[in-house]
C-alpha cells in the first residue's frame, strides 16, 4: 500500500486558478504524478459536430492537476495537512495525520 493521495481522498488546491478550494480525488496518475480531483481545474473543451451529435458544443470536464500542488485534508481534523506512515491496531500500515495525530485511512 502506498502512502500517497489515494482515489476518494479529500485534498486541498494549494496553487492555481483553483487554490483554496476542496475536492474529492476521482482518479490518480501515479507516473504522471497528476490527479483529477472532482470540480477542480475544469476545462471547457469545444466539441465538432459528429455524425451521432449534430451540434458542437462545449463540454466542461476536469483535468489532470499535479499532486505536488495538492495538499491532503484531514477527515478528522477537517484541515489540510501532511501525513506520515504509521499502522493501526490490527498492525496494517496507514496514513497518520501530523496535525491531529488521527489514522487518516478508514477501514472499508
Ligand atoms: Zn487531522
Amino acid at each position: 500500500m502506498s502512502l500517497r493521495i489515494k482515489k476518494n481522498d479529500r485534498v486541498y488546491v494549494l496553487s492555481g486558478k483553483d487554490k483554496g478550494k476542496e475536492g474529492k480525488i476521482i482518479k490518480v496518475f501515479p507516473k504522471e504524478g497528476r490527479a483529477i480531483v472532482e470540480g477542480i481545474n475544469r476545462i471547457k473543451r469545444h466539441t465538432r459536430p459528429t455524425p451521432t451529435i449534430r451540434q458542437g458544443g462545449i463540454i466542461e470536464r476536469e483535468a489532470p492537476i499535479y499532486l505536488c500542488k495538492l495538499m491532503l485534508v484531514c477527515p478528522n481534523c477537517g484541515q489540510p495537512t501532511r501525513f506520515f506512515a504509521g499502522f493501526d491496531s490490527n498492525g496494517n500500515k496507514v496514513r497518520i495525520c501530523k496535525k491531529c495525530k488521527e489514522i487518516i485511512d478508514r477501514k472499508e
